[in-house]
C-alpha cells in the first residue's frame, strides 16, 4: 500500500509551537493534508509522552491510532545536542524514532541524565552524537537515529555556524547506524546528490512543522509503498534507498525554506552564494559576517557539479502548499478568512490537500475555481513556481509572476516555524 509519512513535527510542549498542537488537530489534519503516518513528536517530553499513552491506541505493532482509526502514529522525537569537540562549539539536531512505549521510557530514564526533558519538547542534551547514538541503539536495534535538516546554520550536522564538513568527524564509529539523513526544508536531494559522501544514506523529508496549520504540516514527505501497515514495514521502506518502496519525497522549492541564500534578517540584506563569496560574505548594511546559508554552504561541500543524478535515486516532486497558491493568487496573508476559505473548498472537493495539488484533473478544478489559482496550480506540479529566496530565518516568497512580488512580509510570530 502507498502511505504519506510526514514523522518530523512538534508538540504544544515544544518552544514556539502552537497551543493547539494536540491530537485531536494532528487527526484532523494530517486528513485534510493526505498524510497518513504522521510522528508523534516530543516523545521525550514527559507531559506529552503522558497524551501519548493517554490517548493514543497501541496497534501492537508499533504504530498507534488515534479516534478515527485512519491516521497511524510512529513515536519520535527531536533532541539539540550540544557540545565540544576539537575546541568548538557543536550543535546538532537529531531525530530519534521507537518501536514502543516501553523502548521510549528507557530512551527517556538514559537520556534525562545529560539534560532535562520536561523544559522543551526538543530538549537540549549535553553529550556528543556518538554517545546519543550509542545510548539509543543499545536501548533497541529497532530504534532509529537521523541527522535532522542537516544543513540548517545553526544547529545542524553541517551547519556553517555550529557543524562540521563531514558526518564522519560527527558520527565517527556510530556512522555505522545512520541509514539516513534529512534534507530539511532549504535543500532538496538534487542538493544533497552532489556530496558524495552522503551516498549510503536514505535521504528523507518532513515538515518540522511546529502548528498544524495547512500551509505547515506536510509540506515535506515521504511518500512510501509498504507491505504492511506497521513499524517494520514503514522503517524498511523509509531506510530502503530503493525506488520501489521509498516512491518519492515530496519538497518545497528550496528557495522557499528560511536559511536558503547568505543574509541578515534584522538588515533586510540577502545575496545569492556567489555574490556573498565576491564580498567575502560581508553585510552590506552593518559590515558584519552574514548568516550563510543552504545554497552556500551545500557549494562549499559538494564534491559534484550541479545537476548529478546518482543512479536508482529516490526521485522527488517539488510542490507547495496549496494555501501558498491560493494566497499569492488572492494577494493576502496566509492565515486570513478567504485564503483558508477557498483552500478548504478545493480540499473538500477533492478529499485532501495532496489530492489537489497532485491528481485533481484541470477540468474539475476550474469548474470549482478561478483561472489564475487553476493555472497556479499546474505550475505547481510541475514544480515551476518561481520563489523567491528565503535568507537568515524569513521564509521564501512564491512569485506567480516573473516580476511582480505578490505578497510581501511572509509570516510573523509563529511563522518563524
Ligand atoms: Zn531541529
Ligand atoms: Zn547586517
Amino acid at each position: 500500500m502507498q502511505v504519506v509519512a510526514d514523522i518530523h513535527i512538534h508538540s504544544r510542549f515544544a518552544r514556539g509551537t502552537s497551543k493547539d498542537m494536540n491530537f485531536p488537530n494532528l487527526e484532523k489534519f494530517a486528513a485534510l493534508k493526505g498524510v497518513n503516518i504522521v510522528g508523534t513528536g516530543d516523545f521525550t517530553h514527559p507531559e506529552w509522552l503522558k497524551e501519548i499513552k493517554s490517548e493514543l491506541t497501541d496497534d501492537g505493532n508499533g504504530l498507534f491510532s488515534h479516534k478515527n482509526g485512519k491516521t497511524r502514529f510512529v513515536l519520535t522525537t527531536e533532541v539539540s545536542n550540544i557540545y565540544q569537540q576539537d575546541n568548538a562549539t557543536r550543535k546538532v539536531h537529531n531525530i530519534i524514532i521507537a518501536p514502543s512505549v516501553e523502548v521510549v521510557e528507557q530512551i527517556n530514564e538514559r537520556l534525562s541524565k545529560y539534560g532535562k526533558l520536561a523544559s522543551d519538547g526538543r530538549p537540549i542534551l549535553g553529550i556528543p552524537c556518538t554517545q546519543l547514538v550509542e545510548e539509543i541503539m543499545s536501548v533497541s536495534p529497532d530504534n532509529v537515529v537521523i541527522p535532522a535538516h542537516i544543513w540548517t546554520p545553526w544547529f545542524s550536522v553541517f551547519g556553517s555556524k555550529s557543524g562540521f564538513d563531514s558526518i564522519k568527524d560527527c558520527y565517527q564509529d556510530q556512522l555505522k547506524h545512520i541509514r539516513a539523513i534529512e534534507t530539511g526544508l532549504s535543500s532538496d536531494p538534487a542538493m544533497n546528490w552532489r556530496l558524495s559522501q552522503l551516498d549510503k544514506f536514505s535521504i528523507i523529508s518532513n515538515s518540522d512543522c511546529h502548528s498544524y496549520w495547512p500551509w505547515r504540516f506536510g509540506r515535506e514527505a515521504n511518500v512510501l509503498e509498504l507491505q504492511q501497515l506497521d513499524y517494520k514495514s514503514l522503517l524498511s521502506s523509509l531506510l530502503s534507498r530503493d525506488p520501489k518502496k521509498f516512491l518519492y519525497t515530496i519538497e518545497v522549492e528550496p528557495a522557499y525554506g528560511k536559511y536558503h541564500f547568505d543574509g541578515h534578517r534584522d538588515c533586510n540584506y540577502v545575496l545569492d552564494p556567489a555574490q556573498s563569496k565576491k564580498q567575502n560574505s560581508i553585510c552590506g548594511v552593518c559590515r558584519k559576517k552574514l548568516t550563510i546559508g543552504v545554497a552556500h554552504r551545500v557549494e562549499e561541500l559538494a564534491d559534484r557539479p550541479e545537476g548529478y543524478v546518482p543512479k536508482n535515486a529516490v526521485p522527488f516532486k517539488t510542490l507547495l502548499p496549496l494555501s501558498e497558491l491560493v494566497a499569492a493568487v488572492v494577494n493576502q496573508q496566509l492565515g486570513t478568512k478567504k485564503v483558508w476559505d477557498q483552500t478548504m473548498k478545493l480540499i473538500a472537493a477533492f478529499g485532501s490537500e495532496l489530492n489537489v495539488l497532485l491528481e485533481a484533473p484541470e477540468i474539475k478544478l476550474s469548474e470549482l475555481t478561478n483561472p489564475a489559482l487553476v493555472s497556479a496550480i499546474m505550475k505547481n506540479r510541475e514544480g515551476k513556481i518561481r520563489v523567491k529566496p528565503g535568507y537568515d530565518g524569513v521564509y521564501g516568497v512564491p512569485l506567480l509572476d516573473e516580476k511582480i512580488e505578490i505578497r510581501k512580509n511572509p509570516q510573523t510570530g509563529l511563522g518563524q516555524f
